[in-house]
């Protein structure tokens, strides 16, 4: 066996040499779209903050003021000493934003889906997933010890095949998909899903992390039928931090009875369950807010003459790892961050620039933007 240092060594130089190894940066946010990074000013077209609300007055002083009334931390699990009120006021705001019964918040979106999904199955339950589904539903799914299937993305044929083929053997079933994908900015067939998940004796869940605030008015992701398992965090649009799921009531109270990931995990810090709540507020009375991230991806969309976006997540396939990470590092020397997104995070070949629009972006800005990226390109190509 290698010392434990020489094979982190030799793990990254594998990593490195596909150009798969990852780096921190600092970034100082200067407002919602503009950072610090790397000894330079970058106007950020990266960031899943779309509403800009973690910059908002209002959101920041909800934060404040409830670390003066409560402290800095939830100090126990909230099955322990941790549930502290403005933990009930957000599950109450964030069930009827989202036409729910009850709603149980979790430390992180990732912890709502490790937690969620093992606590309601089981060995001798079938999971099928889209092939794209988040880091977060395959670990939950994992975790779970069921049979995990993946179906073709967005292709409902594939998944009535995979029901109509293995369905039967299992106890219980559940399909599970993001409303909108988190690196391909599309929408899951919600309605197709729903009806599948009915006749075929399925549960069905939806992460909307990058739906809510965003699209059907800020809703996030619905179906004509009801969506039993709708899954998200308030560390997008609502520019805090945690995650959260909204289902009936007693599916709520086996969640909080069950899931190991709220059983022994601290609660949500008071500030962080107070700024999700102002936020909140301002997105249900907030429409002309709300409109802004989709508006200002369709602008860029029409000028790069791309496919109209359906989110505020616009992706600009490149295919190879390096030449992804190569325009990424031009765009910053123009001034613009913009995230290059490698294997294992998409497909491999698949790597791209990730563009993401929030409210503040002026038209004058996603103009830029386009203009430097279509002469990045070019040079390219070149
Ligand atoms: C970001 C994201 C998560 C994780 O949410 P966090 O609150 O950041 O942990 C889960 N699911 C999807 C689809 C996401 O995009």
């Amino acid at each position: 066996m290698p010392s434990i240092d020489d094979f982190a060594r030799e793990k990254l130089a594998g990593l490195d040499a596909r150009g798969l190894k990852r780096a921190l940066v600092p970034a100082r946010r200067m407002d919602g779209i503009r950072l610090a990074r790397g000894g330079r000013a970058l106007l950020s077209f990266s960031c899943n903050d779309y509403l800009n609300l973690s910059q908002d007055p209002r959101v920041r002083g909800a934060a404040k003021a409830a670390i003066d009334a409560h402290g800095a931390g939830a100090c126990a699990s909230r099955l322990v000493t941790g549930d502290h009120p403005l933990l009930g006021a957000l599950e109450d705001g964030l069930a009827a934003f989202k036409g729910a019964q009850a709603a149980c918040v979790f430390g992180s979106g990732f912890l709502a889906n490790a937690g969620v999904v093992p606590a309601l199955m089981g060995k001798a339950d079938l999971i099928l997933l889209d092939e794209l589904a988040h880091a977060s539903i395959w670990s939950g799914a994992r975790l779970s010890g069921a049979l995990v299937l993946n179906f073709r993305h967005n292709d409902t044929d594939d998944l009535a095949a995979l029901l109509r083929a293995r369905r039967a053997a299992h106890a219980r079933c559940l399909i599970a998909s993001e409303g909108v994908f988190s690196m391909d900015g599309d929408l899951a067939p919600v309605d197709e899903l729903a009806g599948l998940s009915r006749a075929h004796d399925a549960w069905l869940m939806i992460d909307d992390a990058h739906g809510l605030g965003v699209i059907n008015g800020g809703r996030g992701a619905r179906a004509k039928g009801a969506v039993p398992l709708q899954i998200g965090t308030l560390s997008k649009a609502l520019g805090s931090y945690g995650g959260y799921l909204c289902a009936s009531a007693p599916v709520i109270d086996l969640i909080k009875t069950r899931a190991r990931t709220l059983i022994y995990s601290t609660g949500l810090p008071p500030a962080s369950a107070a700024a999700a709540l102002a936020a909140l507020e301002i997105l249900t009375s907030d429409s002309a807010l709300v409109e802004k991230p989709l508006a200002n991806a369709r602008l860029f969309t029409r000028l790069m003459g791309l496919p109209e976006a359906a989110s505020a997540i616009v992706p600009v396939i490149i295919g190879d790892e390096r030449r992804a990470m190569a325009l990424s590092a031009a765009l910053e020397e123009d001034g613009f961050l913009v995230g290059a997104i490698r294997p294992p995070t998409v497909p491999a070949g698949t790597s791209r620039l990730r563009v993401t629009f929030c409210a503040a972006h002026e038209e004058d800005d996603i103009r830029r933007l386009a203009g430097a990226l279509q002469r990045r390109l070019q040079a390219l190509a070149a």
